[in-house]
């Protein structure tokens, strides 16, 4: 009884220093010093000669639905939050061809005429 359980022990402390000097092995060999790093290809230049350039296609200027307190120097009234979404590409500035990158979008609340702008002292 008494010798079953020091063997055990020993088995014990046996998987503990295994464990122990297999853990940095195993990480060394799943990440090699000289592995190369995959870079997505950039791409700038066209096969046609031109080069790309990024670009942003606006949509029209809608309401949001929501207002603000205005920011336009006076001290009462709540200014319309408009917005456009935009859809970003890269594209050719020679032949137009091109990907979709992401989107964006810009709020305003003033407007081109302060159409959106409903402050008043
Ligand atoms: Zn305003
Ligand atoms: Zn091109």
């Amino acid at each position: 009884m008494k010798k079953s359980r020091r063997i055990l022990m020993l088995v014990l402390a046996l998987v503990m220093v295994f464990t122990v000097v297999a853990v940095p092995a195993s990480a060394a060999e799943t990440l090699p010093a000289d592995e190369p790093v995959t870079i997505e290809p950039r791409a700038e230049a066209c096969s046609c000669g031109g080069s790309y350039i990024n670009v942003t296609e606006w949509g029209s200027w809608y309401f949001t639905g929501s207002t603000q307190p205005c920011t336009h120097g006076y001290r009462f009234g709540d200014d319309k939050i408009y917005r456009r979404d935009g859809i970003r590409y890269k594209r050719c500035n020679r032949c137009g061809e091109g990907w979709m990158t992401g989107t964006t979008y810009q709020t305003d609340t003033y407007g081109p005429n302060g159409e959106y702008c409903f402050g008043h002292n």
